[in-house]
């Protein structure tokens, strides 16, 4: 291995404050080469030093909606990519309700090739319970993260599903809601969808998949109830929640299209309890669940304009309040963002400043307060989170050793991979092996 370029600064993990120093990036293998004090003379280095800036692993956001395909006008991965790349994510894993829907090999396909020649960050998929079992061979000998599982699938699709959890270490995304809440067939202010989507069908279908049994890892992603935390740790799953679930509640963000998100936003004591759950280090990431939809879907009839919030440009920032506010330490930002998402995909070379890890870095001026302008680049241009007040901004992000996003500006796409299809090569076990 040899380092190319440096990055200096005050270098920083899940581990902690690693001390003042360098990370050498081999740009070649993308990986980094080697941490020392300084650079050695002569080369070229980006050099932070002294000016109270962190060099921290590139964030993971092991929960977006790209889109892209026939869902382009809602985004693509080429403007989610550089909204993620921008923030200082820099590994997306994108779900498969895609259009056409990734639950079946040759969509598969098509959708990883979309990714590799738009995304400018790193990216994974996670394949879709097909309607007929015998396509679950096929599709998880594809590069894919693992399986996502709708409530849907709770209900019509269980022989596949069951197929899916046979697969020793696959990981299988849950979403967790049971095929039976009510959706779309009321007057859904957020406080009528909560009533009608209540937390107990969260747990219950927690308790559903469990009930199938396997030998897959299981995830549950977004969370909105403590119970669920509590329900999923209690199974040995582990569980990430969303910033909106933390950030709003059914009171304080009450528009029906602008608030409409599944699972729905929770009621005060709910929110209190996710934040003691997060807070108390009961729970293994934040995830965004970056669901960009067009203006005019949002600004529809509010029975039938679609959940979801865009987030990839912001949310990272919005926590980090937390942490220039003392509310939690910098070692548990890095682990919520980084190192504890990197480990639910089974990536340990994700989320750390070693030697061997990716060579994937944020520059980071933990300094400045500012506020949200509205997205740059995604083209969902409509958010509730616009001018709210963030912490931290990245200066510097580089994805593979090469500099993508400087200064505010975009530099370049560099060299993003599939980490999972380098796993898979190397080790013939997919979605939930280890490397
Ligand atoms: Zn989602």
């Amino acid at each position: 291995m040899e380092a190319e370029t440096w990055v200096c600064g005050l270098l920083a993990d899940y581990r902690g404050l690693i001390g003042e120093g360098c990370v050498g990036l081999d740009r070649e293998r993308g990986v980094i080469a080697a941490i020392s004090k300084s650079p050695p003379p002569g080369a070229r280095a980006m050099d932070y030093r002294s000016r109270g800036v962190l060099v921290i692993p590139g964030l993971v956001d092991l929960h977006v909606h790209l889109r892209g395909l026939g869902y382009s006008y809602k985004e693509t991965p080429r403007s989610g990519g550089w909204a993620a790349a921008s923030a200082g994510i820099t590994l997306v894993v994108d779900m498969p309700n895609t259009q056409p829907p990734s639950d079946e090999p040759g969509a598969v396909e098509a959708k990883l090739g979309e990714l590799a020649s738009q995304c400018p960050v790193d990216h994974g998929l996670y394949a879709g319970v097909p309607e007929r079992p015998e396509l679950v061979g096929g599709l998880a000998s594809t590069p894919v993260a693992g399986f996502k599982v709708y409530p849907r699938d709770l209900a019509s699709r269980r022989e596949a599903l069951q197929a899916i959890l046979s697969l020793r270490g696959m990981l299988v995304v849950l979403h967790p809601e049971a095929p039976w809440a009510r959706r779309g067939d009321l007057q859904e202010s957020p406080a009528s969808r909560e009533s009608h989507r209540p937390c107990w069908l969260e747990a219950h279908a927690v308790l559903d998949l469990a009930s199938l049994g396997g030998r897959a890892r299981i995830h549950v992603t977004h969370a909105s109830c403590p119970g669920t935390v509590e329900a999923s740790r209690a199974l040995g799953f582990t569980v990430d929640v969303t910033p909106h679930h933390l950030h709003w509640s059914l009171h304080t963000l009450g528009d029906p299209c602008l608030g409409k998100v599944n699972p729905p936003l929770r009621g005060h004591p709910d929110v209190w309890g996710l934040w003691r759950a997060l807070l108390e280090g009961r729970v293994d990431a934040l995830a965004s669940d970056h669901a960009p939809h067009a203006e005019r879907e949002k600004l529809g009839d509010p029975l039938a304009c679609p959940p979801g919030f865009p987030w990839l440009e912001l949310w990272p920032w919005l926590v980090f309040r937390l942490v220039r506010l003392g509310i939690l330490g910098l070692r548990e930002f890095l682990w919520l963002t980084s190192r504890g998402p990197a480990l639910v995909l089974g990536l340990r070379h994700y989320g750390t400043l070693e030697q061997g890890a990716r060579a994937n870095v944020v520059v980071l001026d933990p300094k400045p307060w500012r506020r949200f302008p509205g997205p740059r680049h995604s083209l969902a241009r409509l958010t509730p989170a616009l001018m709210e007040r963030l912490a931290g901004a990245p200066l510097a992000v580089l994805v593979g050793g090469d500099p993508v996003y400087v200064d505010g500006e975009l530099a370049g796409r560099g060299r993003p991979v599939n980490p999972f299809a380098s796993r898979a090569r190397a080790s013939g076990v997919r979605g939930g092996g280890d490397t």
